[in-house]
């Protein structure tokens, strides 16, 4: 639960992962009546939290996003799908999980972005990852509006014909809320281009149509665009640089440490090797492998996406590489965190350990993963930042240009895909810093990617009228 209290000094709430300053009174009723009709949502409560604290200076400035309750329309989802997925497993037990898909905003365009499978998957977490989508796809200057989905279902440890199972089950109740022009989903953790064709062959059946634009991250055979498997990773590493760039520096002979080992991370690492710097580090759930050799792609890539093991499997086939089970990956000493593993992975305790040992940029390939007392210290410290919506858009900016294909039955070649990748991230990046500059806190990108999309959505939010 979140509460505030008034301290001797200043207005503070205490969230579930801590305590943080207490929203401007602009935006505190709206935030309040979020936390009533979203009761125990937390992590939907704290994306809102933080778009909220920035999205103030800009409705002091136009009074006509409250006079319309523009703020309070965007933070209600246009519709809340929740469904059962029945399966059966390979010794015929049968499974009940949950299917969920927030179709959060369409102003855009058709709502757009992932399914997650993982058991941690609830309404609040697909929420956050709604809302957040929305800005995101915003910023990618793309015609999608926001959505997110996915199940409680745990993929790890599942045959593929149980994983086929699930899939064609989930889809055959899903497959009525989607369309190229309704809801386009794509992957996210736990689905990858496996899960996207049992998902899109299952559609397929069902409605007798070889819709392509329904989903995104499909196989390059059947309809998929060269660069969206590499995209959100690449696209950190292309927006990281422009930060640096910005700053005057670059990759060349920094070290850098990724969490995670999964799509994102795998393809970080690939362009921070190729921009010049070093990963000296990643991770699963299991722990983390150290290489200060620099971490090596073939083999991590062969143990994760092909022998889908544990990272400690790098290890033992690594000689300058050393796995450390449990622990944090952000005790590394490096001049770049990336991480992009999964929400809220640095905590006040990570960020204090980043900035102690001298980390000066951290770029979030994830969605939501710093807490907002971490994003709190790294301000204080100086330490230069870019929240999740801005520097992992790259996936689902990708996404759509794989629409644009599949609508234009075009294929493009992977250098002219990656040369567009990288313009989007670099656009992206120039809008935040200068709409943070405009809105009087320069640096600052959390400001930035919030009021810049917001102010997007906003715009075509009105001009649709009230729909
Ligand atoms: N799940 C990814 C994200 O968080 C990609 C979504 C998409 O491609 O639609 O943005």
């Amino acid at each position: 639960m979140t509460s505030t209290t008034m301290t001797s000094t200043t207005m503070t709430s205490t969230t579930a992962t801590g305590t943080i300053p207490a929203l401007p009174p602009v935006v505190e009723r709206i935030y309040e009546d979020v936390l009533r009709r979203n009761a125990g949502e937390r992590e939907f409560h704290q994306a809102v939290h933080e778009v909220l604290e920035s999205l103030a200076v800009v409705l002091n400035r136009h009074r006509e996003y409250t006079d319309l309750k523009t703020v309070e329309r965007i933070c209600e989802p246009e519709r809340q799908i929740i469904f059962r997925v029945p399966w059966q497993d390979d010794r015929g037990e049968v499974h009940i999980n949950r299917g969920f898909r927030v179709e959060f905003n369409s102003a855009l365009g058709p709502y757009k972005g992932g399914l997650r499978f993982h058991p941690s998957v609830n309404l609040g977490i697909v929420k956050f990852l709604g809302f957040e989508q929305v800005f995101k796809n915003a910023l990618t200057g793309m015609p999608i509006g926001g959505g997110k989905g996915g199940s409680d279902f745990d993929p790890k440890g599942r045959s593929d014909t149980e994983i086929m199972r699930f899939c064609q089950s989930f889809m055959t109740e899903l497959y009525r809320h989607l369309g190229e022009y309704t809801d386009v989903p794509a992957g996210d953790i736990g689905v990858g281009a496996r899960e996207i064709g049992y998902l899109f062959g299952q559609y397929k059946r069902i409605t007798n149509r070889y819709e392509s634009g329904v989903i995104t991250g499909k196989g390059l055979g059947w309809g998929g665009a060269l660069v969206r498997t590499e995209a959100t990773g690449y696209g950190a590493a292309f927006f990281a640089a422009a930060m640096m760039a910005a700053a005057g520096e670059s990759f060349d002979g920094r070290r850098a440490v990724v969490s995670g080992s999964g799509n994102v991370a795998v393809y970080g690492i690939e362009k921070i090797h190729q921009l010049g710097g070093t990963v000296v580090a990643c991770s699963d759930s299991s722990g983390y492998v150290v290489d200060e050799k620099g971490i090596d792609l073939e083999v991590l890539k062969h143990v994760k996406e092909v022998q889908r093991a544990r990272i400690d499997v790098y290890a033992e086939r690594v000689p300058s590489a050393s796995f450390v089970p449990g622990g944090s990956i952000w005790d590394v000493p490096c001049d770049v965190a990336v991480p992009s593993a999964t929400q809220n992975e640095i905590d006040r305790d990570a960020a204090a350990t980043l900035v102690r040992n001298g980390c000066r940029y951290v770029v979030e390939g994830a969605n939501m993963p710093s807490t907002p007392e971490a994003v709190g210290l790294f301000r204080e410290a100086g330490t230069r930042f870019a929240p999740g919506k801005a520097a992992n858009a790259g996936g689902v900016a990708t996404s759509a240009l794989e629409m644009q294909q599949n609508a234009s039955r075009d294929r493009w070649t992977f250098e002219h895909t990656e040369d567009r990748l990288e313009e989007i991230m670099r656009d992206i990046h120039t809008r935040c810093f200068e709409t943070a500059d405009e809105y009087g806190s320069p640096g600052d990108l959390v400001l930035g990617a919030n009021v810049a999309g917001f102010l997007e959505v906003a715009e075509a939010v009105h001009a649709l009228g009230l729909v």
